[in-house]
């Protein structure tokens, strides 16, 4: 009995709270769109719509705010949705690893502290011939520590041709401004030569700079110098060379339509002294900056304070190191970002038509299939497109930017494409299993048009 009378009460004192009408339109905001589209049109909200404005309001108030969303925009490394998926077992042992004691840094042999960097180390010596690698907080990060450690009071030398920006502001000279480098540009935006580099090269230089330039092409009449050239350049001079290579491609994915990415296997054996590259975007791991190539200026690096500062924690590196597990057993389809990569276009179309078949029987939705492109996108490979089939769709009574919206407000939210007055979904980025949650979406959107 108790507990009715509490909940009647509780009943009493929301209903107490319910504002008269008239209280309501004498508000600002309301007496504005009165006198705007007239009072009679105030009276269309309803119950019915006070009821779903309640229940959307409140139970979005106690979701998280970073939630799963379902990807079908086809851009495979959508830094606004968070980059690469883990690969399942990736994630498992990040939250292995963080709900446990771990030895990460400590020597299971000796019985004393060890070093965090010690478990990716192993790997990517294995991988790629590392002498040594460290892992901070991302490729920004990388790189600066890389020209803090190595050229701070110093000079370093980029082609104008690589002074690129990333989205989200990473610029290469505000980058190296920061970490006390100071940048001697060379070349021209669209030819750079290695007898350039030689010019600049003075008693201040401390390391020449190769950045890849990811998000764009130069294309026509162009020239820069071969890596093998920059190498032996900075061995004559007794200078390290330093290279950004984005994406962090480590396998050759020429056979699945991503033409020219540089290997970072390929820029260790030239004799790169310090490569770095970002773990969440072609390699298909967590956000991470890998540093990686001669132990002498890696050891350098690491005794930078800084490395303490920009250091990653034990999730980061669990999660690294049973992605690039994955590399060595050969096991790339586990990959998501990689299988995304690889998907045929048949693959693709075969679950468009499912969708689309089902989008019609269960929500009476009639979608179109047409043929379009994919992009690996977070700044890598801009040359290169993917093709998918993809399903076009209208909703009777609903523009393509309502439906778009509609869709953003699912649980989980759907994100999909708008071109030319049409929502598009591309399957390629679509999880296994989600093509189902996109099926759902649509169901109740019809619902709520019926
Ligand atoms: C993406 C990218 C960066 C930035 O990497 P983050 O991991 O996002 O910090 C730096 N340099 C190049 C060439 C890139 O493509």
């Amino acid at each position: 009995m108790k507990h009715t009378e509490a909940s009647s009460e509780a009943g009493a004192a929301l209903l107490r709270q319910i504002p008269a009408v008239d209280e309501l339109l004498a508000r600002a905001a309301l007496r504005e769109l009165a006198a705007r589209l007239g009072r009679g049109d105030l009276s269309i909200v309803s119950v019915d719509v006070l009821e779903n404005e309640i229940v959307a309001a409140t139970e979005t108030s106690v979701e998280p705010s970073l939630r799963a969303v379902v990807n079908a925009t086809g851009v495979i490394l959508h830094t606004n949705l968070g980059r690469a998926p883990l690969a399942p077992v990736a994630a498992r042992r990040a939250a292995e690893i963080a709900s446990r004691y771990s030895n990460l840094e400590y020597d299971l042999e000796r019985g004393e502290r060890g070093r965090r960097d010690a478990h990716t180390d192993r790997l990517f010596r294995r991988l790629l011939g590392a002498e040594m690698t460290l892992v901070v907080n991302n490729n920004a990060a990388a790189m600066f520590l890389a020209l803090n450690t190595i050229a701070e009071g110093g000079e370093v030398v980029v082609s104008r041709g690589e002074l690129i920006e990333i989205g989200g502001s990473f610029r290469i000279p505000d980058i190296s401004a920061k970490s006390g480098a100071v940048l001697r540009e060379v070349g021209t935006t669209n030819r750079t030569r290695i007898s350039d580099f030689e010019a600049a090269i003075n008693e201040r230089t401390r390391a020449l700079v190769r950045v890849h330039p990811s998000n764009f092409r130069i294309v026509g009449f162009t020239e820069r110098p071969e890596l093998r050239e920059m190498v032996e350049l900075a061995r004559n001079h007794g200078l390290p060379l330093i290279e950004d290579l984005g994406s962090g491609c480590l396998v050759d994915l020429g056979p699945h339509g991503i033409e020219g990415e540089p290997l970072a296997g390929e820029s260790l054996k030239a004799g790169v002294d310090v490569v770095t590259f970002s773990g969440d975007k072609l390699l298909g791991g967590p956000q991470a900056g890998v540093l990686t190539g001669s132990r002498p200026w890696l050891e350098r690096i690491r005794k930078n304070p800084l490395f303490r500062a920009l250091r990653v924690d034990k999730l980061t590196i669990a999660a690294l190191e049973a992605t690039v597990a994955l590399y060595l057993g050969g096991d790339l389809r586990a990959i998501p970002a990689l299988a995304m990569i690889q998907a045929s276009k048949d693959e693709i179309a075969e679950r468009a038509g499912r969708l689309a078949e089902r989008l019609l029987a269960r929500a009476g939705v009639s979608a179109r299939l047409e043929d379009g492109e994919s992009v690996i996108g977070g700044g890598s490979t801009p040359g290169s497109s993917l093709p998918p089939r993809l399903v076009s769709i209208r909703v009777e009574g609903l523009s393509a930017a309502e439906l778009a919206a509609r869709l953003r407000r699912s649980r989980p939210p759907v994100i999909a494409r708008v071109e030319r007055g049409e929502v598009l979904l591309d399957l390629r980025t679509v999880l296994g299993g989600e093509d189902e949650l996109v099926s759902k979406a649509f169901e109740k959107i019809a619902l709520e048009c019926a």
